[in-house]
């Protein structure tokens, strides 16, 4: 097939050592909640991404010893021979479709607890795990021989496995990271003190690779490029090592010293190609391919990044998962199609939580082998007419599924503009990008003649009768509560009638408080901190209560917890932690401590709570009660209406009501990924 001239430099190959890669798509290690525990759902969704068009597909951190064990998160594993058919499955899948498999080889060292194998963590010198409250023993030489031949081993094995690309990874605060720490490498031996000390083993690493797979496989580096943080390695000495060993590997793979700040910003804090200045300097010290990320979803930007260049690959972990086809829409000019990454981290938080990967805005994310969807694909109907009520993320989806499906489709919202929640949330403070997840499907359905939009009536239970569709998908989404009931008050706080008391949705809506507010925080993801800055910065002063020991507690899982409380500090906000707000008379906000019930008062004239959200069901209600008297109407609620949740679920119970309706239920069950005896 053509390419597009103007990207016409995305797809010209490049060597990597002995391997070439058929374009400068590049999806780069990221974890997927999957890994040694669903090796089939693995294995599929990869080759999805190669399917996409993606030149380069890599695994997750894959364990090379029981001495690195990151459970609960399922990481990937090549310990013994017995990984080597679950390793091989993803690789020929990759390989299926003509793309190169990478694996990055991973030892955790003093980060990970050993949770499962139940032996010692090793590192630099004993230091605290990440989580649990124990240590790990300091690695004395034969420990370090070990190590290499570990390495070695897992090397050799990844190679058999079928993998193209073979990672050694001193970086992310893991074991390779502790031996170039100045901080926490104390070592008088020949892998402690000077620089040259402090990257042997990884120059050794390195070299020992290329003698066991280098004949048939690339060794690449995954490194940062300006160090990893003043006290451990500086700036400086980051361009030192390139400097000694930037010709030794067969490509450099770069991230940047501030984990979640910058390299897995959200895009409440970062933008498209936010760190390229930082990582630009590296072509000029080293003659070998180089990849980073940058959460492209541009053509444009990545064109840029390759003719002026600063990258040789294109490198991706959320755009690739957002879009699995992404290269393929670019190489085909279909700008419009791409479904672009929205940097929310749900992706990232799911695996965090143990759970395997999904994503806000592609809902196959994960599901590729146990529903057996397609990102691009879905069955054809069976005919008929759908009325959705609702343009929310939920209707939306279902409406743009159900279009491509060829069903008739009419999509009512209320609301002058369609978009729901999206549309309103991405009028918050830093929040914009989350608005791709309306257009995206807008611009999807736009081209479709069997779907029609009605915007600004609201629907009674008699019209939705009257319009007389096959089926009808009730998406109305959900109202924050005003009176308090979340997970601190099973009932109503008492006596809220007096005084300005606000939800989310009043905000939306261009309710701005000034004075004292207090924004309550029960809900402790987004919401509460976003709100909170915006009034903050429209003048209010903004006293901010959660039951919890953090702001924005949740979005620890997204990596976003630590710059939400730096940036509401910054904004002058006072913060009261592990408080609930028991009581508001107009004048003072009434607060309890958590812990000993100690209650305390506050002055507020306004108070603001986003505790939880009550579904907008009454129509669907009204419509089942109906129905009792009616068998024809085939009536489903979906999204926020029938479980208050992210837009994450929203966008997949649109998508899963889309593509089942009109199945036999015995086609849809889900397959299970389970290890056998
Ligand atoms: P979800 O996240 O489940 O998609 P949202 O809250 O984002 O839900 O969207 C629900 C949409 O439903 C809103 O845009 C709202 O205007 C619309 N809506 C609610 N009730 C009706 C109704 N009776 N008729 C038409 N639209 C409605
Ligand atoms: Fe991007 Fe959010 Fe999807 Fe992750 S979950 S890939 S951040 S849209």
């Amino acid at each position: 097939m053509r390419i597009e001239p103007r990207y016409e430099e995305l797809f010209e190959p490049l060597q990597i050592g002995p391997v070439t890669a058929k374009n400068r798509f590049y999806q780069v290690p990221h974890c997927t909640g999957m890994g040694h525990a669903l090796p089939r759902t693995l294995a599929a969704m990869r080759a999805m991404k190669a399917e996409g068009g993606w030149g380069v597909v890599c695994t997750e951190y894959c364990s090379i010893n029981p001495t690195s064990d990151d459970h609960p998160h399922p990481f990937a594993a090549v310990w013994d021979d017995g990984d080597l058919a679950n390793l091989a499955a993803m690789a020929d899948q990759v390989h299926a479709h003509g793309a190169l498999a990478g694996i990055e080889l991973w030892h955790g060292g003093s980060y990970v607890s050993n949770l499962a194998t139940r032996l010692p963590s090793i590192g630099v010198r004993s230091m605290p795990s990440r989580t649990e409250p124990i240590q790990s023993q300091r690695m004395d030489r034969s420990d370090i021989r070990a190590l290499r031949q570990w390495h070695r081993a897992a090397a050799t094995r990844a190679r058999l496995a079928g993998f193209d690309i073979i990672y050694v990874y001193p970086t992310h605060g893991y074991l390779l990271a502790e031996f170039l720490s100045r901080s926490l490498n104390d070592r008088s031996d020949e892998y402690g003190g000077t620089l040259a000390n402090r990257v042997r083993l990884v120059r050794e690493l390195i070299e020992e690779t290329r003698d066991a797979v280098g004949d048939r496989c690339a060794v690449a580096v995954r490194f940062s490029a300006d160090g990893h943080g003043e006290a451990h390695l500086s700036a400086d000495e980051a361009r030192d090592i390139l400097g000694m060993i930037g010709e030794l590997p067969d490509l450099w793979d770069l991230v940047v010293s501030d984990y979640y700040g910058e390299e897995m910003a959200t895009s409440r804090f970062a933008r498209e190609a936010s760190f390229e200045d930082r990582v630009a300097y590296v072509k000029r010290i080293t003659s070998k391919p180089v990849v980073s990320v940058g959460r492209f979803t541009s053509p444009d930007t990545m064109v840029r990044q390759i003719r002026s260049g600063i990258l040789d690959f294109i490198g991706a972990a959320r755009p690739s998962i957002a879009d699995p086809f992404l290269p393929t829409k670019i190489r085909e000019d279909r700008i419009d199609d791409i479904r672009e990454c929205i940097g929310c981290n749900i992706c990232y938080a799911y695996n965090y939580r143990g759970a395997a990967i999904r994503c806000t805005q592609n809902p196959t994310m994960g599901e590729e082998w146990r529903r057996g969807w397609h990102p691009e694909h879905v069955p054809a109907g069976h005919g008929g007419s759908v009325l959705i009520v609702g343009a929310g993320p939920a209707g939306l989806e279902a409406a743009h599924i159900l279009g491509k499906r060829g069903y008739t489709v009419a999509l009512a919202d209320a609301a002058a503009e369609p978009g729901g929640r999206v549309t309103l949330e991405s009028r918050l403070p830093g929040l914009a990008e989350w608005a791709r997840v309306r257009d995206y499907r807008l611009g999807q359905i736009r081209g479709m003649p069997n779907v029609s939009m009605y915007l600004g009536h609201a629907l009674s239970a008699a019209e939705v009768r009257e319009f007389g569709a096959d089926h009808v998908l009730i998406a109305t989404g959900a109202r924050w509560r005003r009176n308090g009931v979340g997970r601190c008050h099973a009932n109503p706080i008492p006596g809220l009638n007096s005084g300005s008391v606000l939800t989310p949705d009043d905000l939306m809506r261009g309710a701005r408080p000034q004075g004292k507010v207090t924004v309550f925080d029960d809900d402790h993801y987004y919401m509460g901190p976003v709100l909170a800055g915006m009034l903050a910065s429209t003048g209010a002063l903004v006293t901010y209560v959660t039951a919890e020991g953090k702001a924005g507690h949740w979005s620890q899982y997204t990596g976003e917890q630590e710059r939400t409380q730096q940036q509401m500090l910054e904004l002058g906000i006072e913060i009261i932690v592990n408080t609930a707000v028991d009581g508001f008379d107009g004048e003072f906000v009434y607060l309890a401590c958590v812990y000993s019930g100690r209650k305390h008062l506050r002055a507020a004239s306004t108070l603001v709570l986003v505790t939880s959200r009550e579904p907008s069901d009454a129509l669907y209600r009204e419509l089942v009660s109906l129905e009792s008297e009616s068998i024809d109407l085939k009536i489903q609620r979906i999204g926020d209406c029938r479980q208050p949740a992210l837009i994450v679920h929203a966008v997949y119970a649109g998508h899963k009501a889309a593509r089942e309706l009109g199945e036999v239920p015995e086609h849809l069950a889900a397959k299970r990924d389970r290890t056998e005896i």
